[in-house]
């Protein structure tokens, strides 16, 4: 059985391509440009390789190509160091797609006469003309550019591997949108604002006036896919531009106000859509299955209030396919269960981990009472009977490997002071008292941290202990009133950092 798959026909239909005006001609001038509406890439979006003649080649006066706002992050990696000099070179004709109509710019190679390959990391418009930007390989020389692209030099043009997989997806989504932004217009009178062919490969997405309900979203993909079945073709005409055909009653991007190329260029998708493009439309609307993602995304803005719906289509449907499967696959793999029971047992695990986070926090909340308690009966007295509180000085090291230990410490210096609280309320007298607490993990290393949390009845001795232990042991911290907290980093020993604690709260006098 025949199985769809996403490769497109080899070539270009020579129908594609229409030139509906009798005086219309593509120049032949090998030292003139093609304007941009007429380019090899406008032709035959499926061209990967051309040969053709330099016209113009110039050093950039920028480091950078004018940003579009749409930097391709592989592009960005595989540029060499944005100091390299920069050439602008216009061509006779070319298959590198400068950016416009809301697709981002090709990336290709060019090949000079000496056979010397040279990065195109972007082509921009410049009113009617396709601008080259290459960015040169640190053995390259601008000298030598210059006179290997000098006017009427031959010079091949490629996509490359690289390219031609870009200009594969940018054609489907374009193509997509085009279809999409018809089928919503015709069928539920919604116009398309704008959109956007977002960076490989999330997805891309139409803005509208209002968001859409799940019944219409679901028609209105149904109804897309049902053209696509049909394998609608898709062409492009192309006549004179003149003032009085520069209107369209479509909506849709129109015509730049910058443009000089003289050509207006309508893609068509058969039966379907008629809309003024630039871009390199696939040639048939075959195998664009097109995805609606269900989530709408609602815009406000100061005067307008829009929604933007997303898309997938082509190589970029799959590869979101590829991913979600695989997430859902190795998630459902960790859960030890089928792909549908996934969300039932992450709820599971969701809720189970919310109930034991809960046990923790109470179970804490009793052991600190418990810690505090037993401190606090250790309290000395200087003779018996006598009308005092006491007093108590003391170092409490434990072992926790809590991520936030110092809480812990917390907890236990405030159950402290609730007990005494309680004390003094019926009538005792409250015991003068420093303790120093700290907290280091199970299993230390030279980068581990020990907590250190000093809480006394005094102020001016906890800051004073706080101190020493920052000369001694480099513990890093501070405090406030009778709190004092610092972080120690290394390995905590009892008969070492224990040690230099013990002797120097044994000077401490309360
Ligand atoms: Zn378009």
């Amino acid at each position: 059985m025949a199985t769809a798959t996403l490769s497109p026909p080899s070539v270009t239909p020579p129908t594609y391509h229409r030139i509906v005006s009798p005086t219309l001609t593509i120049p032949s001038d090998p030292l003139k440009p093609i304007p941009v509406g007429l380019l090899a890439c406008q032709r035959d979006p499926l061209l990967r390789e051309l040969t053709t003649t330099a016209v113009s080649c110039r050093e950039s006066p920028a480091a950078a190509p004018p940003s579009n706002g749409r930097e391709n992050k592989k592009k960005k990696k595989a540029a060499p160091a944005p100091t390299a000099p920069l050439l602008e070179i216009i061509l006779h004709d070319t298959i590198i797609f400068p950016e416009g109509g809301g697709q981002p710019s090709d990336v290709g190679i060019l090949t000079s006469s000496d056979g010397e390959l040279w990065d195109v990391i972007e082509a921009q418009r410049h009113g009617g003309h396709a601008v080259h930007y290459v960015r040169l390989k640190p053995e390259q020389k601008v000298e030598h550019a210059l006179q290997i692209f000098a006017p009427g030099a031959l010079v091949g043009v490629a996509l490359g591997e690289e390219g031609y997989k870009r200009r594969l997806d940018h054609a489907c989504m374009h193509t997509s949108q085009h279809l999409l932004s018809a089928v919503l217009e015709n069928k539920l009178n919604l116009p398309t604002l704008a959109w956007s062919l977002t960076a490989w490969p999330t997805p891309s997405y139409v803005e509208l006036p209002r968001g859409m309900s799940p019944e219409e979203i679901a028609s209105a993909q149904e109804e897309c896919n049902r053209l696509v079945f049909e394998g609608r073709s898709v062409h492009v005409e192309v006549e004179e531009l003149h003032d009085d055909n520069k209107q369209y009653d479509t909506p849709s991007v129109g015509i730049p106000d910058d443009y000089t190329g003289g050509v207006k260029r309508t893609v068509v998708i058969d039966g379907v859509d008629r809309n003024p493009c630039c871009g390199t439309h696939a040639p048939t609307i075959h195998n664009l299955q097109l995805f609606i993602l269900p989530q709408i995304e609602t815009l406000a803005r100061s005067s307008t209030s829009s929604a933007r719906i997303y898309f997938l289509a082509g190589p970029r449907l799959i590869a979101h396919l590829t991913s979600s499967h695989t997430l859902l696959a190795s998630t459902a793999a960790i859960m030890s269960c089928g792909a549908p029971q996934v969300p039932e047992r992450v709820q599971q695990i969701v809720d189970e981990r919310r109930k034991a986070t809960k046990r923790v926090e109470d179970l804490e909340a009793e052991l600190a009472a418990s810690v505090a308690e037993r401190l606090l009966s250790s309290v000395a007295h200087k003779a018996e009977g006598e009308n005092e509180g006491g007093s108590l000085v003391l170092h409490e090291h434990r072992t926790d490997d809590s991520v936030n230990a110092l809480a812990f410490l917390s907890a236990i210096t405030q159950a402290f002071a609730n007990k005494i609280g309680e004390r003094e309320k019926s009538g005792e007298k409250a015991p003068r008292f420093l303790l120093v607490l700290s907290s280091s993990p199970s299993a230390q290393t030279s980068a581990s941290t020990t907590v250190v949390l000093i809480f006394g009845s005094d102020d001016k001795k906890a800051k004073e202990v706080g101190d020493e232990l920052k000369g001694k042991l480099n513990v890093k911290g501070g405090g406030k009133g009778t709190r004092w907290s610092g972080k120690f980093t290394g390995v905590w020993k009892d008969g070492r950092e224990g040690a230099v604690v013990a002797s120097i709260i044994d000077s401490v006098r309360m």
